[in-house]
């Protein structure tokens, strides 16, 4: 009888192979931190890149986050290197609209981060700014169907992040509201 060694959770692991594969897959956490720049702007004029990097960070450090990630961006691969059943193999292949699986996924990211999220990321999955255009490009031989979704709620998830901090500052709260 086989003894297969006990499982245990390895959470430095996984943020780690998070922030790895996000890199492989051609995603900077720069490129991300430009799409929260472009979706909080107008709200916050002096918001700097290095801040909307800080808030990258902290959505990327959240468990929910890196396991949407390192799944969809599986499925991506696994689609790539056509290995997933038909006709599965052929709507993620073809990125078909009306598979939706991709959008639910990622908004297991944006559900930790309340209704601001929510706004951010349909608004960002209709304008495709930035690293978006390059996920959506269809390049031959390339499959992003869930990693242009996940990357959206990242970004989404950070400029909500950024709302709910501004103004618990401005009301001169010390408990920062969403960790
Ligand atoms: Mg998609």
């Amino acid at each position: 009888m086989s003894n297969p060694a006990k499982y245990s959770l390895n959470s430095k692991k996984v943020a780690e192979a998070t922030e790895e594969w996000l890199e492989k897959r051609g995603v900077t956490k720069m490129e991300i931190a430009e799409l929260v720049h472009f979706l909080q702007k107008d709200y916050f004029p002096e918001l700097t890149l290095d801040e909307c990097m800080i808030h990258v960070d902290a959505v990327l450090s959240k468990r929910e986050v890196q396991n949407a990630v390192l799944t969809g961006i599986q499925l991506d691969m696994l689609a790539e290197e056509g290995k997933l059943l038909p006709p599965l193999q052929e709507m993620i292949q073809h990125d078909e609209g009306l598979y939706g699986c991709d959008e639910i996924l990622a908004l297991s990211i944006v559900n930790v981060y309340g209704s601001i999220g929510f706004t951010n990321f349909g608004f960002i999955d209709k304008v495709k700014p930035g690293i978006l255009v390059r996920l959506n490009s269809k390049t031959e031989g390339e499959i992003h169907t869930f990693l242009d979704d996940i990357v959206g709620a990242i970004a989404a998830s950070a400029a909500s992040r950024i709302a709910h901090r501004k103004q618990a500052e401005r009301e001169g709260v010390t408990t920062p509201p969403l960790d």
